[in-house]
């Protein structure tokens, strides 16, 4: 599934921030000050926990918990 930037639309790999559930990436985030947002526990913008991308994959070994989608 592709995410687009709710700010300015274009496609990313991962989610900076969350508004609400509206995906922001990291460069439009950083610009609209919504990375210090983020980090109060007020609000409606979230912190998106980031995955590593380039994970190493072991087809013999099964993650040991499932991944975890962020808690709205
Ligand atoms: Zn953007």
């Amino acid at each position: 599934m592709k995410l687009y930037c709710a700010l300015c639309g274009r496609p990313m790999e991962q989610a900076a921030v969350l508004i609400g559930t509206l995906p922001v990436g990291p460069v439009c985030a950083r610009k609209a000050g919504l990375m210090l947002l983020s980090r109060r526990k007020t609000g409606l913008v979230f912190p998106v926990v980031r995955r590593r991308l380039a994970k190493p994959q072991c087809p013999q070994t099964h993650d040991l918990f499932e991944e975890q989608e962020a808690a709205i």
